[in-house]
């Protein structure tokens, strides 16, 4: 069906184009935004895939919020092409450029035997919850899918975890694993902002898992209510496609760090202390590992402990938010990560500063005598130990 002018013959005498299946196709396959205006119960019966639901009766409320960029040609659709066309005449009035109907509507495209998708998890745009992501050429609605597709595990549900799970569950991570066995103390919730009053008592990864679900609701949680040991990690860490560290000890970093050479998965690092902190990516084959910085833990009595030295509530929120950028950088494989190069923050004067770190070519883990196994290394326990530049969560 080619494209036609439909002049309405309402008095606005506003223009709204109509277009057909061909037309609708090409717009579709240029990545524009394509909104569904029918009613909860008949969208639940299938829809296009990335559409933005908006049923008719709220257009008007909702539009300029969930789709802002009116310069931008929107295809809108129903069950037939009446109620698009409305919507389509509502748009206008609201200064949109080019709100396009799809004249034979879904039944049509459905008749004609063209793709079309029932809504769940992996239907990014079923709401207009990731509209803001789909606005963006580099996310779009393929991007979103691969972020419902994608599997984050977070090591440690404290100052870096909780920041960073809260944000890559509002993202649309489809999967996020949190390991913790710790429960929610009081003197957590100055920075651990996933837990609330209420929470004080319980498993940290139980308060995590109730505040994704009430954030959103696409997310699987899969809490791991257990210490992240040698015998566990390697199956665990096979399982997801980024591992995120928020640990607060020395042991847990190694382990994490150590599993993630062996099987090439990205370990986004982050440590903070009192006023500082910093992060990186490691483990890649291309960057360092923590071990080519450093490669044992520091001697006993010669680190501070964190819970004597304290933390500013708010250094673990930037850190934990770096590495949750720096994990949907990675999933979606846009902008440069920070692989081979050391973010540091100090928040009294504000300054962020970038050290390039090397991968050390004779490093016990990642170089060529490397170990194929984690058989003889031991983890041991060093609390919560700092030193010069490296430091834990707390
Ligand atoms: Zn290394």
């Amino acid at each position: 069906m080619p494209q036609n002018y439909h002049q309405p013959a309402n008095a606005s005498g506003v223009t709204i184009r109509e277009v057909g299946l061909d037309e609708a196709q090409a717009l579709i396959a240029d990545n524009l935004p394509v909104l569904d205006v029918r009613e909860p119960v008949e969208v639940e019966q299938g829809m296009l895939q990335g559409a933005i639901h908006i049923p008719l009766g709220q257009v008007a409320d909702r539009i300029e919020s969930e789709l802002p960029q009116k310069s931008t040609p929107v295809l809108v659709y129903c069950a037939g092409g009446v109620r698009s066309f409305a919507a389509a005449e509502i748009m206008k009035a609201l200064g949109y450029a080019d709100p396009i109907s799809l004249a034979p509507g879904f039944n049509g495209w459905k008749n004609a035997g063209l793709p079309w998708t029932t809504p769940g998890p992996s239907s990014p745009a079923l709401s207009a919850r990731y509209s803001r992501h789909l606005l963006l050429p580099e996310v779009g609605k393929k991007g979103q899918e691969t972020l419902l597709n994608s599997r984050v595990l977070v090591v440690g549900a404290g100052g870096l975890g909780s920041p960073a799970l809260l944000y890559l569950a509002a993202a649309g991570i489809g999967h996020i694993g949190v390991i913790d066995d710790d429960l929610v103390d009081q003197s957590n919730l100055q920075r651990q902002i996933i837990h609330g009053t209420s929470d004080v008592g319980i498993p940290k990864v139980d308060s995590a898992m109730q505040a994704i679900a009430e954030l959103n609701p696409d997310v699987v949680v899969e809490p791991i209510q257990e210490w992240l040991s040698k015998e566990i990690v390697l199956d665990l860490v096979s399982r997801f496609d980024v591992i995120l560290d928020g640990a607060d000890n020395f042991a847990t970093r190694y382990l994490i760090n150590d599993a993630c050479v062996l099987l090439g998965k990205p370990n986004v690092h982050g440590g903070v202390d009192r006023f500082r902190g910093q992060a990186t990516v490691f483990s890649l084959p291309e960057g360092p590992c923590y071990r080519c910085l450093f490669d044992e833990p520091p001697p006993p009595g010669t680190a501070l402990n964190c819970a004597e030295a304290g933390v500013l509530g708010v250094v673990p929120g930037i850190i934990g938010l770096v590495q949750a950028t720096e994990s949907i950088k990675l999933l979606l494989g846009i902008g440069e990560p920070l692989i081979g190069r050391l973010l540091t923050l100090d928040a009294l004067p504000m300054t962020f500063r970038e050290i390039p770190i090397r991968k050390d070519p004779g490093c016990p883990m990642c170089g060529p005598d490397g170990p194929s196994n984690l058989d003889d290394i031991e983890y041991t326990e060093f609390s919560c130990a700092i030193r010069a530049t490296t430091s834990t969560a707390g």
